[in-house]
């Protein structure tokens, strides 16, 4: 006899959308027989890893049977020293979407509430939702966060903070000073979590540093990912830094084994390349410029971004432009689940992905 699974679902779950990743390049080359394609949907490094990360990784398969270090030892010793951390402040996640759901599964459940802004990264609400909590949505401020709605939002239900800086999908950041006056406000009972996925392309900017910030504000919690400009996406490992009573309360919650031993080494190797790193910000300033002159020249609006990625408003439905280029084998990432059915979001790739897209898009325009 069957039976309506849905409804024995957790009730936050009944009415989840799922996550809707990048289209792999794989799967569009099965489904239109192309062999030359170009993503740039999910704001990875175009760079390929890092020399320092295959040769480790090579090391390690003798390692294979063997269950990952739990504690992840060497690459907290790793961070520690780069960072100038405390390794009991670090959470060690599979990917940083890990960590968030550790805060979400620590501190969110039935009758209690987050906040993210408008057009906030989309697993906030996704984590959120999936404990029971109630996700309140702020409006942005243009496409950014708006801090201050944020800090007077905050209720006697509100348990966690979600903000992005700089934010996916719109690029957009906040500033130290903007940072530090909203912190003064919230207060202490209630986590801020700053996920800093796309930081390490906006040192050019005055965006607060979250680590320097960890042992100031006791309610703040950081992400960082190896995903974005460390060039490990595959690999799936991030971490989070916080004071050691909340790390040890996500640690609770943690998975024993989340981050496999090839992501362990594959961490500690591409923090090591320094040269990798550089090279990476190098190659997405240049992009960036390229992009923007591309998007001038074709009249494109695009939101100003701190992050590897532009987002461009084609001023209509732009779903039928995506699935044009689609066609031209271009993957990029069309934004209706945000809410902004008009944008395209286009993660920077190297010059010749670049000139590649902006072909297609002069194609597709004209
Ligand atoms: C890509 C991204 C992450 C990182 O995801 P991982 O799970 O570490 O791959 C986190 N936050 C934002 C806003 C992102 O865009």
């Amino acid at each position: 006899m069957s039976c309506d699974y849905v409804q024995l679902a957790n009730p936050g779950v009944q009415t989840l959308q799922p996550y809707q990743a990048g289209k792999p390049t794989d799967e569009l080359g099965r489904e239109l027989g192309l062999t030359e394609i170009v993503k740039l949907a999910s704001n990875e490094n175009p760079l390929g890893p890092s020399p320092d990360v295959l040769q480790a990784i090579q090391q390690a398969t003798a390692e294979l049977t063997r269950y990952p270090d739990s504690n992840g030892y060497h690459l907290k010793t790793a961070l520690s020293k780069r960072f100038l951390i405390d390794p009991e402040q670090i959470t060690l996640g599979n990917g940083s979407n890990d960590l968030l759901e550790l805060v979400a599964r620590t501190f969110l459940r039935e009758g209690v509430e987050s906040i993210y802004s408008q057009y906030g990264f989309i697993v906030y609400p996704l984590v959120t939702k999936a404990t029971g909590a109630r996700g309140i949505e702020i409006q942005a401020d243009r496409y950014a966060h708006d801090l201050d709605a944020i800090a007077e939002a905050v209720t006697d239900k509100t348990r966690v903070i979600f903000l992005a800086n700089p934010n996916n999908p719109t690029g957009t950041y906040f500033l130290t000073d903007a940072f530090s006056a909203f912190m003064q406000k919230i207060p202490s009972s209630v986590i801020v979590v700053l996920d800093e996925a796309y930081s390490e392309y906006a040192t050019h900017l005055n965006l607060p540093n979250g680590l320097d910030w960890v042992n100031h504000y006791t309610n703040l919690v950081v992400t960082r990912t190896f995903s974005k400009a460390y060039g490990l996406a595959s690999l799936r490992v991030g971490f989070a830094v916080a004071n050691k009573e909340i790390t040890d309360l996500l640690n609770r919650v943690r998975q024993p084994f989340n981050v496999s031993g090839l992501a362990q080494v594959a961490a500690v190797a591409t923090l090591g390349d320094q040269e990798y790193l550089s090279r990476t910000i190098d190659a997405n300033t240049y992009g960036y410029q390229q992009l923007a002159n591309g998007f001038d020249e074709l009249n494109i609006d695009y939101i100003e971004s701190a992050a590897n990625f532009l987002t461009i408003n084609l001023q209509q439905d732009a779903l039928p432009i995506y699935q044009q280029l689609l066609k031209m084998g271009v993957i990029v990432r069309p934004l209706g689940v945000y809410g902004m059915p008009n944008h395209l979001r286009v993660s920077i790739g190297t010059d010749l992905e670049n000139k590649h897209l902006l072909m297609a898009l002069k194609k597709v325009r004209v």
